[in-house]
């Protein structure tokens, strides 16, 4: 989008006194180019786009916004890497001109933006285009404060190998549901080759002089000072957008463990050195020993990276997902550069061609290579795919209710929804909370969360991801097939906030939409295919060293018992130094010992049991048909299509007999579920139940008309500490 240079109208508001211009060796505009998404030199071509305008003076700008900062789920280990790649950033900035670097202004973007404009001058705002649904609405109201300020705005896609917006325009308007969807429409672009990627650039703009970047007169003027004022005070579209429930303004709370010591907002806008710098996790309350990643941040990092698996030509050439281990860790089955994908530290194009060439190199040489989707080029058309998808569907994507692509399955747990402003018919989105309807899912879903279901695959697998916010890709498929379709029955968005707050790579598209995927709620659908705790990971790791690093308390345990430790006999769990019993106590992990003996907890269910019951609950959702955004689901009505019982806000879980099968109800929106890619589901180990739908006509029950009731409210973050009742 390249808006045209608008004239200067009178803003009507006060307008501080411009800069002087420093005696700069071209006229040329002077240019503040925003990082967001972008976090690299290499290949943007958004900063190619701001350099080409042949800028007086450049301004590389990070703003620190209080919506990802309180507003978004995120453990220290994802800030830790956010903050290395600003500051290996901005290190590459200085290397390219000494009089650069990144300049981070702690405050609101859509607050902050036009006294930017204002003190420093600014013609010309350039950026990475953003199509989540947060960053379109912010993006829209600083464009707006740009324009009545006569700047003029540049937004360059450049995130994704195709924009997802000309990707959406090319599948019809309609989000991209499959990889057939996606490689359909991107043919219609460039011939589904992507854009080779642009060169860094060699030299950079100066700056504006330090006093005229210098903000301590704006701080005086804006209310910057209290960090509850960046909490609580924001009235904009934006923040309206995102409703807060009662008492829970910072998401992070949790994490924050020096929160009386928090000064990321407290020392005004060019933070405590005056020097633009970098947040520390002390600054924003976080204690620097709770990051135990070993996933190192930013561009030279992540450069790094790329050169070395590109330089295992093997590997590279013959990659296929589904035949890398989920198992290994030292190191990883595959690339593990998903971190610097989300933060812009590696360009997705700059990836695909390296990939690419030594793919090309071999093919003319006649020597083996993989093919899409389950190579690495093929890896990266997924997270198009999502991406698109995402930007078609906007907020609703990462929610049950209201998403037109979601299959609407009456999970446990499902979040709490408010109406997205004062109209009374905005949109309903979450806030933050979810209804707790069964006090056993309840239990299931933080034992899950905190690795002590019992089940050691599932529990190594959950701490990984706790410790290194990361885990392989089909190790994400077990956690969230068990969690939801496959053993738990508890709505994929909790499982989605536990990987929102704790990975590395947190990508609202991705996350939302694989979840999606292994929930059977859209793009995939055989819910028959579980994964069993025990069998699949004695595939890939008969001898348990995985769950040996991750369960240590197991590590002296026969592999014979590895996977299902309650099956040892108690001589032997002595012997080996941990007695499995009990539920794996309130605290999860850390349990008592006892005389010695490190606990492990028996498993929370009966896999066998709890699957054949999932599928059940499956099919009659299924035969149900209904999708997120249907009236029935949006008012409460669906409670009745599935008796629920409401009586105190609880749910009966046993199996309901007969249900109505809505005829003429049953969409087909993820169309792309059938043609499913020959993705990683095919090497899954599988549980198989039921094979065909087997759709049972079925007839209404007689129920009693009444009025949905919510259940009890609870904190997502870590219920397990702190609860919340949030009035009705
Ligand atoms: C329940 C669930 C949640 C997920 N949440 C996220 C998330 O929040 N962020 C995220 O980036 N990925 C997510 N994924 C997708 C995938 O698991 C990770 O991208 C991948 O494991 C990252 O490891 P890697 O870099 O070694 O991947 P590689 O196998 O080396 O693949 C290369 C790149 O391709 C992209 N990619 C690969 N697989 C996928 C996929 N299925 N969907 C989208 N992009 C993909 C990533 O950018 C990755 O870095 C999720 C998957 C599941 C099943």
């Amino acid at each position: 989008m390249v808006r045209p240079r608008s004239s200067k109208p009178s803003t009507g508001i006060h307008t501080a006194p411009r800069a002087s211009k420093p005696s700069a060796p071209t006229t040329g505009p002077r240019v503040l180019y925003w990082f967001r998404t972008d976090l690299r030199v290499h290949d943007s071509p958004a900063l190619t786009h701001a350099l080409s305008l042949a800028p007086s003076a450049l301004i590389p700008l990070w703003t620190w916004d209080p919506h990802y900062v309180y507003r978004q789920r995120g453990a220290t280990n994802r800030w830790a890497f956010l903050t290395e790649c600003m500051r290996d950033l901005s290190q590459r900035l200085t290397a390219l001109n000494a009089r650069q670097k990144l300049f981070v202004v702690r405050a609101a973007p859509r607050k902050v933006m036009r006294h930017l404009f204002e003190r420093w001058g600014i013609d010309v705002l350039v950026f990475e285009q953003d199509t989540d649904p947060y960053a379109v609405i912010r993006d829209e109201e600083v464009t707006k404060v740009a324009e009545r300020c006569g700047v003029r705005v540049v937004s360059v896609p450049g995130r994704t190998l195709f924009a997802s917006r000309e990707v959406v325009r090319m599948n019809a308007g309609r989000p991209t549901m499959s990889m057939a969807q996606l490689l359909k429409a991107v043919e219609k672009i460039n011939g589904g080759v992507p854009a080779r990627p642009l060169d860094a650039p060699t030299l950079l703009p100066d700056p504006l002089d330090g006093q005229a970047m210098d903000l301590t007169a704006l701080e005086a003027e804006l209310d910057v000072l209290t960090r509850k004022d960046h909490k609580a005070q924001d009235h904009s579209r934006a923040a309206e957008s995102w409703p807060r429930a009662e008492g829970l303004d910072d998401y992070n709370a949790v994490q924050r463990t020096f929160r009386e010591q928090e000064t990321q907002y407290s020392c005004g806008l060019m933070g405590p050195g005056r020097d633009f710098g970098v947040p520390t996790l002390q600054e924003m309350g976080f204690d620097p020993a709770s990051v135990t990643t070993p996933h190192r941040g930013g561009e030279t990092a992540a450069l790094e990276a790329l050169a070395q698996h590109v330089a295992n030509e093997e590997y590279i050439a013959t990659f296929e997902k589904p035949a890398t281990a989920p198992t290994a860790f030292d190191p990883p089955a595959t690339t593990v550069l998903s971190p610097h994908m989300h933060f812009g530290s590696l360009s997705c194009r700059k990836f695909w061609w390296d990939v690419q060439a030594v793919i090309e190199r071999r093919r003319k040489e006649h020597k083996p290579v993989s093919h899409q989707p389950v190579n690495i080029p093929g890896q990266l058309l997924f997270r198009d795919m999502y991406f698109a998808a995402h930007c078609q569907v906007g907020v609703a994507f990462g929610q049950q209710i209201g998403n037109p692509v979601a299959r609407f399955i009456p999970w446990h747990l499902q979040s709490r929804y408010r109406r997205a402003g004062t109209d009374p018919h905005a949109k309903l989105v979450t806030d933050g909370t979810y209804i707790v309807d069964d006090a056993k899912a309840e239990e299931y879903f933080q034992r899950w969360k905190h690795g002590c279901t019992g089940f050691p695959w599932i529990d190594a697998l959950m701490r990984q991801l706790k410790q290194e916010g990361w885990i392989h890709h089909l190790g994400r498929h077990a956690v969230a097939c068990f969690l939801t379709r496959g053993g738990c029955y508890v709505s994929w968005e909790r499982g989605a906030e536990v990987f929102e707050e704790w990975l590395v790579d947190h990508e609202v598209a991705c996350n939302a939409g694989n979840w999606m995927w292994l929930s059977c709620t859209a793009f995939f659908s055989q819910f028959y295919r579980c994964y069993s705790p025990v069998a699949f990971p004695k595939k890939w790791d008969p001898e348990g060293k995985f769950v040996r690093k991750y369960v240590p308390e197991l590590q002296r345990f026969d592999k014979k018992y590895i996977y299902e430790p309650h099956k040892t006999p108690i001589a032997d769990q002595k012997a080996w130094g941990c007695v499995v019993k009990g539920n794996g106590g309130s605290g999860g992990v850390d349990d008592v010992e006892e005389r010695g003996y490190a606990v492990y907890p028996k498993p929370m269910f009966d896999f066998t049991e709890r699957k054949q019951f999932c599928i059940d609950q499956m099919k009659k959702a299924y035969a149900v048909g209904l999708y997120g955004d249907d009236e029935r689901v949006v008012s409460g009505e669906w409670k009745k299509l599935f008796e629920r019982d409401d009586d105190g806000g609880m749910w009966r879980e046993e199996a309901n007999g007969d249900i109505l099968v809505a005829r003429g109800e049953k969409r087909s929106r993820d169309d792309g579920a059938a043609d499913h890619d020959g993705e990683d589901d095919s090497h899954d180990e599988i549980d198989v139940g039921d094979e065909s739908l087997d759709v049972r006509a079925a007839k209404r029950k007689a129920m009693k008309e009444q009025p949905p009731t919510m259940g009890k409210q609870q904190r997502t973050l870590d219920s397990m500490v702190s609860r919340l009742r949030v009035k009705r």
